[in-house]
This record gives C-alpha cells, structure tokens and sequence, in this order.
C-alpha cells in the first residue's frame, strides 16, 4: 500500500518538486505515472525508495510512517521495495542467475535459499531456461526480464518502474507490461513511470498524472480519453 499525505519535497537548489501531494493505492493496485519531464515522476519515485525525504507531510508505505522508520529499519525495508530501471544496469560479467542473486547474496542469504528465490524469480518472468547465459547474449527485452527478476527477488511488496520499456518496441513493451500486471495479481502494488500513450490506453489502468510537481488528474485511462 501507497498513502501520500499533502507530500512536497523541495531540492536546496530548486523550486518545490512535488507540491502537497496526496494519493493512495492499495496493494495489489497497478497504476502509471505520467507527466512532462521535470513533472516529479523520479522524485515521487524516490521518495518511495527512501533515496530522498519529503520537505512536508508523510508517507506511509506497507503501514509504515517512513519519517518514522529507525535508521536500523532502512535497509529492510528498501528490499520490499523492488525498483526496475529504463537501462536495467546488468552487470556483463556474470550470468543470469548471479546478476539476479546479487542483492540477496549483499543481503547475507544462505547460498541454498539464494538459488531457491532466484529460480523463482527466473520463473516468474520466464527465463528459467536462461541462467548460465551472460545477459549481452540475450534480446533487450529478455535483458530488461532480468532486470525484473532481479527487482523482484526479495519478493517485494511494491515495484516500481521508471521508464521500463523505454528501449523496447511495443510487442516486448506489452509483453513487460503483462508481467507487471501478473505481479499486481500476487498482491504486489506496481507503478509505472512512463512517456508510453499508447501501452497506457491499452493497458487500461489508473493513470497519475503530474504537472509541475502537482498531481493534477488521477482517474482511469477511459475517463481521462474523453
Ligand atoms: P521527472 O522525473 O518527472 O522528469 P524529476 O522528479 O526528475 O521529474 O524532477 C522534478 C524537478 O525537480 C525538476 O525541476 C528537477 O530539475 C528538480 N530536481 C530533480 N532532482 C533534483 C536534485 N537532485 N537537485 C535539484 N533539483 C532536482
Ligand atoms: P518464502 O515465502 O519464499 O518462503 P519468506 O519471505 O517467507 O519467503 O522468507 C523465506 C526465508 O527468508 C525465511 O527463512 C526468512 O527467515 C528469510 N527472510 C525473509 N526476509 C528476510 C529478511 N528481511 N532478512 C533476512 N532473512 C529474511
């Protein structure tokens, strides 16, 4: 679950990012952030991940108050928070399965539950077949299925998604589209931060649309077309 409350986050060097923002999801929801560049997508984002603070009011993610959360609390809870990027950031020299392994192995888990909830993940995107591959032998869209297995590894309880299917035409942008969607049907609260008209209208799901830091519409494709 994802509560903003009256939400603004200003940089020491800039004018307010984000401006007395408010908006809820439940979890399992799926939604798309959308907005010019410079509207705050990254920086709603980032707030979510803990890479920045609001200046004004709370968030409260999975329950949590994160102006609340103990500093001994922070690394726990960025893990139920999976994050994909546009350019996926693989690593070339290891495969498959140790790109998707590395933040449970930064995490201090056992090698055995290691290769459990890799497999898992590999499964859930469909590239079980391709462990020991390196992944500049694989397609971009393949590549960016890495990257959400990696994102997901630690089972998180939000995904978030900043441009993800920026490089990919639009077959493999659907198709990274029905795998988020597949992890809202586990319960996951998934949003996407995304330039991408035509994959919103055909996903047909809530859009968020920011302008100058302000969320100025939130409704459902459907309404907003007409
Ligand atoms: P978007 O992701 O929609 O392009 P951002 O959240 O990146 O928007 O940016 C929102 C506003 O905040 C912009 O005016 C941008 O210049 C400013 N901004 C973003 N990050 C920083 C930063 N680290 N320091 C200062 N200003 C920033
Ligand atoms: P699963 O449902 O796949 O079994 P769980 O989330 O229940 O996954 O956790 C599986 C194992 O991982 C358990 O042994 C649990 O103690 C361990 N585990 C889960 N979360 C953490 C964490 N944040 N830090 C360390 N170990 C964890």
């Amino acid at each position: 679950m994802i509560h903003f409350d009256k939400v603004s986050k200003r940089y020491p060097t800039a004018q307010e990012a984000l401006s007395g923002l408010s908006l809820h999801m439940d979890a399992g929801e799926m939604a798309f952030l959308t907005g010019h560049s410079g509207a705050g997508k990254s920086t709603l984002l980032k707030l979510i991940m803990l890479m920045e603070r609001p200046t004004q009011g709370q968030l409260l993610i999975n329950g949590k108050n994160l102006g609340r959360l103990h500093r001994s609390q922070i690394p726990y809870y960025r893990r139920r928070v999976g994050v994909v990027f546009q350019n996926h950031q693989l690593l070339f020299d290891r495969n498959v399965f140790d790109n998707v392994a590395l933040p449970l192995q930064v995490s201090g888990y056992q090698p055995r539950e290691v290769g459990r909830r890799v497999r898992a993940a590999l499964d859930k995107v469909g590239l079980l077949n391709k462990e020991k591959h390196n992944p500049i032998a694989l397609s971009g869209g393949e590549q960016q299925r890495v990257g959400i297995a990696r994102a997901v590894v630690h089972k998180p309880r939000i995904l978030l998604a900043d441009e993800p299917t920026g490089n990919l035409d639009p077959e493999l942008s659907a198709e990274i589209m029905t795998l988020f969607r597949q992890f809202g049907e586990l319960g996951v609260t998934v949003l996407v931060a995304t330039h991408d008209v035509d994959l919103i209208t055909r996903m047909n799901r809530r859009q968020l649309h920011l302008q100058q830091g302000k969320l100025v519409s939130d409704e459902a494709i459907a309404d907003v077309s007409r």
